[in-house]
């Protein structure tokens, strides 16, 4: 029963892709993503079964992602002792999982996506990769960064 854990849930979501019910950030959401990337959390790259997933800790956490980590997690992520071990993982870790196509479309592993189909780990993690931009207001904050004019104001 546990591993059918959320990740695991691309089928439906290629169901829901064929609709393009794309979600719509909120300004509020663009925010969150961007406080988020401001974070600078560590973000590994690791492939599980084929896929491409993107895995840092969670904003609470002090500590970072290490690859052995991830490697601990796929592995655990089909036998999970108890809920209360599955639980304690999914505060600790999130695994993004990126549409390079239709950014607004990726999917992670962490409570608030599980609700509303974005998050801030979607948003900056495709913001890492180029795929999104953050709305202009925001980056006006950032003024001192803006500094060289860079064509690229999102290469951080
Ligand atoms: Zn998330």
């Amino acid at each position: 029963m546990l591993q059918k854990w959320s990740l695991d849930r691309d089928a439906e979501f290629t169901t829901t892709k064929k609709f393009e019910l794309k979600p719509i950030i909120s300004t509020r959401e663009w925010t969150f993503g961007y406080n988020w990337v401001k974070l600078r959390k560590r973000i590994v790259k690791y492939l599980h079964e084929g896929t491409q997933f993107y895995m840092c800790t969670t904003s609470e956490s002090t500590s970072d992602i290490t690859k052995a980590k991830c490697k601990e997690f796929w592995i655990k992520e089909g036998g999970w002792h108890d809920l209360d071990e599955l639980l304690e993982w999914s505060m600790k870790f999130i695994a993004v999982k990126i549409d390079s196509e239709n950014w607004e479309s990726s999917t992670c592993s962490c409570h608030y996506w599980q609700k509303n189909f974005k998050c801030k780990h979607t948003i900056g993690t495709s913001h890492f990769l180029n795929l999104n931009k953050f709305p202009g207001l925001d980056l006006a904050i950032e003024g001192n960064a803006k500094r060289g004019r860079k064509k690229k104001p999102d290469q951080l």
